[in-house]
């Protein structure tokens, strides 16, 4: 193997995509990673960072260009950290999320008969997302004097480039940012200054209800009031749809977006959507999924894998505003969901009232907290589940909860996820199981929620498995068994 240093330039083919998007390449034993290139191009790269057995490069020219090539519709595609496959067909892309999601479930999980399904795709991958966070701050001028911008920040910085469109956002967007950066400037309203905690604006998010046309806007602010909202609020209701004004405060240090106050300027503090027939209220701070069209899709297929008849009891744990608990509803007895963000729950709970469903039940905290307590309030047990449906954020499930739904012994479970890696890792240790009880997948249904991007959604069907004597022989079972012999037992 020969070790690269840092500027050495090498000619190099790209094999594979590291799980954030590089191209991944060879000389000679030794790893590269090199940003912007895509599998099966051919590439000249500077190394820019060495270590003992890899480096990160730089694709300073394309000698053969990868046949799944293709042009970027974003003139930033490069420079902004979201879209790191905009140069690589659609269809590759979903071709590698799948060969991806069977990685790690063969490395992580142990499961290398796992079927996974081919992606599900969109038919037109692009304006796909129903929320933007734009940062505001200052770019520099060719002058050398400063402006107050919004944008995104550059790959992995906080660097910020001045834009006002995204291929992957809605096209209403870029009126809404630039009304609300002519603003600023009219009126003298500093950006928010990270460095220094100084400043006023920090964010403006955009969310649109994609069914029904409704839009929120909803700048994140350093402080309680902002001056001249009732001119902003002129401002913004011409543009066609803006239902709802509000800001955030958010006063902290830090990288987290939104803080914990919302103060409504016009409308009311949330948009509605339509999922699957169901209506939908959104707050600002409560979890929506970015793609309506593929989200449809996705709950589809967690519908399916429940495989409801209208007798179970089913548990939403992950539930934001309880879209998947009102999509079960109906084929089910009882819903239990269960979620941390209070505004979400109580979004949860509008939301059956706005669709007459009266067999859903919602509750605040931290499914691992309620589940392994055994009640989801003081004084209301926990029934047993028939399913429960798990839907984490990328960190996926704690340990805990996943030990208290395995002594719970549900028929199934079906697990949506973001993260294929903590997928694999959930799945390993439903298969181990515990005092008898093992749950083995049946099957993985990856789903395109983020087009262009690294990020793949995946529906997992979990079977059970009684009567497992100990760990071992779930390994062997596993991946022995099929799913009528899992299920007759
Ligand atoms: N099922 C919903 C939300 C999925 S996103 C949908 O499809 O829209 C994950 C949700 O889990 C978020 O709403 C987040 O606020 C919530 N969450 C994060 N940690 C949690 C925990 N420990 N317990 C319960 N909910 C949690």
């Amino acid at each position: 193997m020969t070790e690269l240093k840092k500027n050495d330039s090498v000619r190099l083919f790209i094999e594979d995509f590291t799980k954030e998007g590089e191209g991944i390449g060879h000389v000679d034993g030794y790893t590269l990673f090199v940003k912007d290139a895509v599998i099966g191009d051919e590439v000249m790269a500077l190394v820019t960072k060495a270590k003992k057995n890899y480096a990160f490069a730089k694709m300073t020219e394309i000698l053969v260009p990868s046949p799944d090539r293709v042009k970027p519709r974003c003139a930033n595609a490069r420079r902004c950290g979201g879209c790191r496959f905009q140069e690589y067909s659609y269809e590759k892309q979903l071709e590698w999320k799948r060969a991806h999601v069977k990685d790690v479930m063969v490395r992580i999980g142990g499961f290398p008969d796992l079927e996974v399904r081919p992606v599900i795709g969109m038919e037109d991958p692009w304006r796909y997302r129903n929320k933007a966070q734009y940062p505001v701050g200052v770019v520099k001028k060719p002058d050398g004097s400063y402006e107050t911008a919004a944008g995104f920040y550059a790959g992995r910085t906080h660097f910020l480039i001045e834009t006002d469109d995204c291929v992957l956002t809605h096209e209403i967007n870029g009126q809404i940012v630039r009304r609300f950066v002519d603003f600023l400037k009219r009126y003298d309203i500093s950006p928010y200054d990270e460095q220094n905690h100084t400043g006023l604006v920090r964010h403006l998010l955009i969310r649109e209800g994609f069914a029904t046309g409704e839009i929120l806007v909803c700048p994140v602010i350093n402080g309680d009031r902002l001056p001249h909202a009732d001119e902003l609020i002129s401002l913004l209701r011409e543009v066609p749809g803006v239902k709802s004004i509000c800001l955030n405060v958010n006063k902290e240090k830090g990288n987290v977006i939104l803080g914990e106050q919302i103060l409504p300027l016009y409308g009311n503090p949330w948009i509605e959507d339509v999922l699957l027939g169901n209506r939908f209220r959104i707050s600002p701070r409560s979890f929506y999924q970015v793609n309506p069209v593929q989200t449809e899709k996705l709950y589809t297929e967690a519908l399916r894998a429940a495989d409801l008849k209208g007798t179970e009891v089913v548990y939403d744990l992950y539930c934001g505003i309880g879209t998947i608990s009102l999509c079960m509803a109906s084929r089910a007895r009882e819903v239990y969901g269960v979620e941390i963000v209070p505004d979400a729950v109580r979004d949860a709970k509008e939301n059956a009232l706005r669709n007459g469903i009266g067999n859903v039940h919602f509750y605040t905290g931290a499914a691992e907290d309620l589940v392994v307590r055994g009640e989801f309030e003081p004084g209301v047990p926990c029934p047993k589940a028939d399913v429960v449906v798990l839907d984490p954020p990328r960190k996926g499930c704690d340990a805990s909860l996943i030990d208290a739904v395995l002594k719970m012994a549900p028929d199934r479970i079906v697990y949506v996820s973001c993260d294929p890696a903590t997928l694999a890792r959930d799945l390993k240790l439903f298969a181990e199981g515990r005092d008898g009880v093992a749950f083995k997948p049946v099957y993985a249904q990856p789903t395109d929620l983020f087009g262009h991007t690294v990020h793949v959604e995946t529906v997992c069907l979990l079977s059970k498995l009684s009567e497992v004597k100990n760990h071992i022989s779930v390994k062997v079972d596993m991946n022995e068994m099929d799913l009528t012999a899992a299920e007759s037992k």
